[in-house]
């Protein structure tokens, strides 16, 4: 037998592949079954009237409807094959969903707040309601057939056939053409318009940064495409007094000494503009670092917002600066406070300098650092490295 493979002309998407009948079997190893299978699914595609039988009442009504070759076992594989599922292009398509991102501050999360953002977006145009001209001046694209798409099968070895399928220049895609006098004037034949539309945003009580809002099908418009959707993402911005962690908020609070000692009493602005007043019970010591939490001033929680989460207040202590005090009246400090801790020095003992340690300062200076490499059990604690 003999396989004449046609090279097949583009624009007119016929003849389709052709051999001549009496090479039925897998004689020499070629897969007949299956290049028919594509050959046909082929013909069907590229012909108009096999296509819409197709389209209407699927594989049965191709076979009814006097398909040239004999069986064929799916249709619908080879037409996955063509399309990647579905045999349909142009329909039943979905737009792209849009994102914006929206910058609220911990103010507009914690009372809630309503913004309008103005977005541009593709509506259908009302003036032709999306046909681009007038309902008879549209043809079908004589290059795609109306299809919006070419496919081009072409053998790439024995049995081989591989399908290249792209966008019809001549329509872009759209598989009609409108000749220019009958074009909407409003859209310019695009059969959408650019317009501005205003959505508003309703941020709740307790939302979060990163919170998506969608607006479902508020994307751009296409005929016969179910629009996308626009997503709003929360950005909170910083803010300088209260950080977010959860439902709860944390602020830290300078305190002073006398304060963390003898008590202190000090105000807080809430989010929403209210102030707390809080202080510290006679007698209680405050300790540079302590956590200390006021119930439900935290963020509220989101739609559920009259439950809020714990206000926490990290205290820094404050100390005075070296020798704020007459040498001769820290007798009378020390009286008041709890007794020193002496010890007892002998001759055996060294004394050594205190001086001033910066973290980012190297003090074990290992010389390569191989003696220790070696002994990866021995202690490497910075005693080693006090004295000279
Ligand atoms: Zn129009
Ligand atoms: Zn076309």
């Amino acid at each position: 037998y003999s396989l004449n493979m046609c090279k097949l002309d583009v624009t007119e998407l016929s003849p389709l592949v052709t051999w001549e009948e009496g090479g039925e079997g897998e004689e020499g190893g070629f897969p007949w079954k299956k290049f028919k299978l594509i050959s046909q699914a082929y013909e069907v595609l590229s012909d108009p009237k096999k296509r819409d039988l197709y389209d209407q009442g699927g594989e049965q009504a191709i076979k009814e409807g006097g398909l040239s070759g004999g069986s064929f076992s799916s249709p619908m594989d080879i037409f996955d094959m063509f399309f990647g599922g579905g045999g349909r292009m142009n329909r039943e398509r979905r737009g792209k969903n849009v994102v914006h991102q929206l910058g609220v501050s911990l103010e507009d999360l914690y009372n809630g707040i309503t913004r309008k953002l103005a977005l541009q977006k593709n509506v259908i145009c009302g003036k032709c309601e999306g046909y681009g001209g007038k309902r008879g001046a549209i043809e079908k694209c004589s290059v795609c057939k109306g299809r919006g798409v070419q496919v081009l099968v072409q053998q790439i070895g024995p049995g081989m056939v591989q399908q290249i399928q792209t966008v019809c220049p001549e329509c872009k895609g759209q598989g009609e053409r409108i000749n220019p006098k009958d074009r909407c004037d409003n859209c310019n034949g695009c059969k959408v318009v650019r317009e501005k539309k205003i959505i508003e945003v309703h941020v709740d009580k307790g939302m979060k940064d990163g919170q998506k809002i969608v607006f479902h099908g508020e994307g751009d418009q296409e005929p016969d495409v179910e629009p996308g959707d626009v997503i709003i993402v929360l950005d909170q911005k910083d803010h300088s007094v209260f950080q977010r962690r959860g439902h709860d908020l944390i602020t830290k609070m300078r305190i002073q000494l006398s304060e963390a000692l003898c008590g202190f009493r000090k105000t807080i602005e809430t989010l929403d503009n209210r102030v707390l007043v809080v202080s510290s019970r006679p007698g209680e010591v405050i300790k540079h670092g302590d956590l200390k939490c006021i119930r439900n001033e935290g963020m509220p929680v989101y739609k559920s917002p009259m439950d809020k989460g714990s206000l926490i207040i990290q205290f820094l202590v404050q100390f005075p600066e070296h020798y704020w005090i007459p040498r001769e009246k820290l007798c009378l400090l020390e009286a008041l406070l709890p007794p020193r801790e002496d010890v007892m020095i002998t001759d055996e003992m060294d004394q050594v300098d205190l001086a001033d340690f910066d973290p980012s300062e190297q003090t074990c200076r290992n010389s390569g650092g191989e003696a220790y490499e070696e002994d990866e059990e021995g202690p490497r604690t910075g005693v080693q490295c006090q004295t000279s």
